[in-house]
């Protein structure tokens, strides 16, 4: 019989028997680590909110592959999708709500975890109504469209006793993580210099990404943030000042959101972070320099679902294609069986909120410098 801690690793890392030798290099994380070595007892049942693009196309066939939590329920503005993939998922009727029903879901004990995909302006509301509900609360990035909402929905989940997490894959994904392990071994020095970037073009000049009323912001909001996660991961620091520049090269389609801003950030060390993102063209990279040997980390593509490259002192890295939304998913519902929360916590999508809005003064400040 296989050792079933092996199995574990070996499915965690997404290895195949190639890349077992770089992963060995590389012995930085496994599920022992991430599950802090205790199996959950219970497969929580999840309840997928908003039925779109990131629900139906990556976390629920992600959650065919979870060991600790299950798809139990649906929430949809739209009957068709009710119907579709109540149908594809084996959801029963009585286990799918609509966005006026949906606080019944109080009363369904299938449910133990609500994961809000809807839009950055609705994350707010149905986070609150979701813990008003005594259900655990996933909430996708950014956590909420400002500082004041965030703190909400923070103190909601506190009020009901359920936790939030937000739903940031890449804090379990072993390429990213093995930067941070790299930067708290310590044995290259301090990381002195991130560059972070992550933009890409978008598409239909009428969707909610482009309404600031939807969105809260451009593409700050919603890649940019991954470059401030990255640029505070891979430190292992928080900013105490951001300097952000805006550009615009189609007023119209981008008449009410950002399209591109360059920013940078001091953190308390002295390293410097600099960092791009757009919704005009294709960039994708993550970049540290540290303060001995030469050394520096590199990928690119560095935030996308699957395919992440990379190198670790001029060492290729390959942990293979592992399963993001799944490994999130997995954690996050061992964290509650065992009373706890991941790393990616409500008070961690608070502090990309505050850095979000600090970016956006400088902007309105005609560039200046803001503390933090
Ligand atoms: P989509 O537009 O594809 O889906 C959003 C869904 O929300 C819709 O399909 C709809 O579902 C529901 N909805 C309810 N009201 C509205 C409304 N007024 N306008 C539009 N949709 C509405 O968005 P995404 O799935 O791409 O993004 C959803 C969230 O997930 C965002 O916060 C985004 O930032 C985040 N995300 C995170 C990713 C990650 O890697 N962590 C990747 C992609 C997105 P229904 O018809 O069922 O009601």
């Amino acid at each position: 019989m296989k050792d079933e801690n092996s199995l574990n690793r070996r499915r965690f890392l997404g290895l195949t028997g190639k890349s077992i030798g770089a992963a060995a290099m590389f012995p930085l994380l496994n599920t022992k680590d991430l599950f802090g070595g205790i199996k959950s007892e219970k497969q929580l049942g999840i309840a997928l909110v908003g039925l779109g693009g990131y629900a139906m196309g990556q976390l629920a066939p992600a959650l065919k592959e979870t060991e600790h939590c299950k798809l139990t329920a649906l929430v949809t503005g739209t009957p068709s999708k009710a119907e579709r993939y109540g149908k594809e998922y084996d959801i029963p009727e009585s286990h799918i709500y609509n966005y006026e029903n949906f606080d019944e879901i109080v009363d369904n004990p299938d449910v133990d975890i609500v994961y809000v995909v809807l839009p950055n302006s609705m994350h707010a509301e149905y986070t609150i109504r979701a813990a008003n509900a005594g259900k655990h609360v996933i909430c996708e990035k950014p956590m909420a469209v400002s500082v004041e909402e965030s703190e909400q929905m923070i103190a909601a989940c506190k009020a009901n006793n359920v936790t939030l997490q937000i739903g940031y894959r890449l804090h379990f994904d072993p390429y990213n993580q093995a930067i941070v392990n790299h930067t708290k071994s310590g044995k290259n020095g301090l990381p002195k210099y991130v560059n972070a970037e992550f933009g890409f073009t978008i598409g239909n000049p009428n969707q909610w990404r482009l309404k600031k009323a939807m969105a809260g912001g451009g593409a700050m909001m919603d890649v940019g943030i991954y470059c401030i996660q990255a640029a505070r991961y891979a430190t292992q620091e928080e900013p105490v000042s951001v300097t952000a520049q805006e550009f615009k090269t189609d007023a119209v389609k981008f008449a009410e959101v950002d399209e591109t801003i360059t920013w940078q950030m001091e953190f308390p060390s002295g390293a410097v972070a600099n960092c791009n993102t757009t919704y005009n063209f294709r960039t994708e990279r993550l970049q540290v320099s540290y303060e001995r040997n030469n050394f520096q980390a590199i990928l690119s593509p560095a935030y996308i679902y699957g395919g992440l490259k990379g190198t670790l002192g001029g060492e290729p890295l390959d942990f293979g294609n592992p399963n993001q939304q799944a490994l999130q998913m997995d954690a996050m519902a061992v964290a509650i069986n065992n009373g706890t929360v991941t790393s990616a916590s409500g008070e961690e999508g608070l502090q990309d909120m505050k850095i979000i809005e600090a970016i956006y003064k400088s902007i309105a400040m005609n560039s200046a410098r803001v503390e933090l």
